[in-house]
């Protein structure tokens, strides 16, 4: 696994223990996919990095201070498709569904208009 270079913080986290070796050196992760841009924030969950045996795991993101990450250059970001790719796909899949619902708006307010 290659090691994470932080840019969150490289201090320890008071109050906080790494889960697997008791390292104090636990930092916030960056949340990566859908899984944890989204289902973790809902459960009040972020990810934490051990720097001492490299460890990644989900712990409660309260313990760690708010506001000290990088923010968030757009939406797609925020919910956790960080690399281009990833927010390519969802930006097409985006549109290519606003695009059929306005589509199916259409057809379905000429079909009503031509049953009148
Ligand atoms: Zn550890």
């Amino acid at each position: 696994m290659p090691v994470e270079r932080s840019a969150l913080t490289e201090h320890p986290t008071p109050g906080v223990r790494c889960r697997f070796c008791g390292s104090a050196h636990v930092h916030r992760s960056r949340r990566r996919g859908l899984k944890e841009g989204v289902l973790y924030r809902l459960a009040l969950l972020a990810p934490a990095r051990c720097s001492q045996c490299q460890a990644r795991y989900a712990t409660l993101s309260l313990r760690f201070k708010a506001g000290r990450h990088k923010r968030y250059r757009n939406f797609l970001e925020f919910i956790g498709l960080r690399d281009f790719r990833a927010q390519r796909k969802a930006a097409i899949y985006i549109a290519v569904t606003l695009v059929g619902v306005v589509l199916v708006y259409v057809v379905a307010t000429v079909l009503l208009m031509m049953v009148k």
